[in-house]
């Protein structure tokens, strides 16, 4: 049983995707309270779950470090060697002049994550021992902010797809650091699935209860989309912003501006689609003699070398996810600005898929750093990006903040103003 759930006023959660309010009740160990409208998932049960996230976090802290600091990876050719570690890609790219892209394999691969381990620890460890760190709120709403960005598991995936492009190529060594990594990513994961982030907001600040919501009667009440928390949305003077009352997020019934916001992100994603594959990603220069390659000659390349399931998952990743995501997007713009209450479960759905999948796109762009950093060995054998690569990592960014800029409460805020009196509480 949960004390915080089972004792006091019964605590109230607004669902984060179609905004339905709904009563928390305790689960059983393990057991995941889904939205009753549709089907989200609003918040779980977990055993001892601040104990396993920190000590999986300390751990993963201690593969970080030998990850970044041993040989990732050894490439022979000839008898010549070249050796790299998991930053030598950042380091290739940016001095092959494509620093846009040097910057983004470090934030994702690198940055983001270690930030992500070191503010879980900053407020694992005190809540550990009973105590809140200052500004606790704030760094765990960075936390969760961050979790998308942090790319290490389809870092790994560009390792596997440059790691068979290069096979046949030359002699490949593994080092000491990809094994650390491999386990690191094994470690997140397990992490994050140990991570219950409503256990944390409930001991940073109580759930608003039944009881405050019948005092707020007849005023506007907002749910905030970092913590699910309901408040009461005062009366602001124009421009102002309301701040959430537990993490300090800014408060708002929908976010701003989200449709035009979304579509104007579509519209340039959509536009730097056409250069990120009619423009090379990337030239192998092999004893002198240099080919420019595009995403699509990329998979051409890996179907007639008979690796069919690396280029079906080039193909996957890089030319058909982007583009599902785009028109998805677009789907889910075209029906909400019409306010159609058509399939509004299965639309839920959509946006939930369009959400997950995006960031597998990068496999591309961490697959083009490694193979810029391990092949390197002058006149012999040499990999330089080329700048369709720049815009195709631009696609994949764009289209990323795109469905982050959607609101999916607004798919069910049709079937409101259709039916007021039948729709369950909303906020
Ligand atoms: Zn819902
Ligand atoms: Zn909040």
């Amino acid at each position: 049983m949960n004390d915080a759930v089972a004792s006091g006023p019964l605590p109230l959660i607004a669902c984060h995707e179609c905004g339905t309010v709904q009563h928390m009740r305790a689960l059983p160990e393990g057991g995941a309270a889904r939205c009753a409208r549709c089907g989200a998932m609003l918040y779980r049960q977990r055993r001892d779950s601040i104990e396993h996230t920190l000590l999986l976090t300390l751990a993963a802290l201690i593969l970080f470090v030998i990850a970044n600091t041993f040989p990732f990876l050894t490439f022979e050719l000839e008898g010549n060697a070249d050796t790299s570690t998991l930053l030598s890609g950042v380091r290739s790219l940016y001095e092959g002049g494509m620093w846009p892209l040097a910057v983004l394999v470090l934030l994702t691969a690198t940055v983001v994550p270690l930030v992500w381990l070191l503010s879980v620890a900053y407020v694992f460890v005190p809540l550990q021992f009973g105590r809140l760190p200052g500004g606790a709120a704030r760094v765990f709403r960075v936390t969760e902010l961050l979790r998308p960005w942090a790319m290490m598991e389809v870092y790994l995936l560009g390792v596997i797809v440059a790691y068979v492009k290069l096979s046949d190529l030359a002699r490949l060594e593994l080092g000491i650091a990809l094994f650390a990594f491999v386990g690191l990513i094994i470690v997140m994961i397990a992490a994050e699935a140990a991570l219950e982030p409503h256990e944390i907001w409930r001991r940073l600040g109580p759930q608003a209860s039944v009881r405050q919501l019948g005092r707020w009667r007849g005023r506007s009440v907002v749910s905030c989309h970092n913590c699910d928390q309901l408040a009461v949305m005062p009366r602001l003077p124009a421009r102002a912003t309301a701040h959430c009352p537990r993490c300090g997020a800014t408060m708002h019934r929908r976010k701003p501006n989200s449709i035009a916001r979304t579509w104007a992100l579509v519209v340039t994603a959509a536009i730097l689609y056409i250069p990120a594959n009619l423009l090379p990603v990337m030239t192998v220069v092999y004893f002198g003699r240099g080919e420019p390659d595009t995403i699509l000659s990329g998979v051409k390349e890996l179907i007639g070398a008979g690796m069919w399931p690396v280029a079906l998952l080039v193909f996957f990743a890089s030319i058909t996810v982007p583009v599902l995501k785009l028109l998805g997007l677009t789907f889910l713009l075209i029906t909400v600005q019409r306010r159609s209450s058509w399939r509004l479960r299965d639309r839920s759905v959509t946006y939930r898929i369009i959400e997950q999948v995006g960031r597998w796109s990068m496999v591309d762009i961490f697959m083009i750093s490694i193979l810029v950093a391990l092949v390197n060995l002058g006149t012999i054998a040499t990999i330089e990006p080329g700048v369709g690569a720049i815009c195709f990592a631009a696609v994949v960014i764009i289209t990323m903040f795109a469905s982050m800029s959607f609101d999916p409460r607004l798919i069910w805020d049709a079937e409101e103003s259709r039916d007021a009196r039948r729709t369950p509480l909303r906020a």
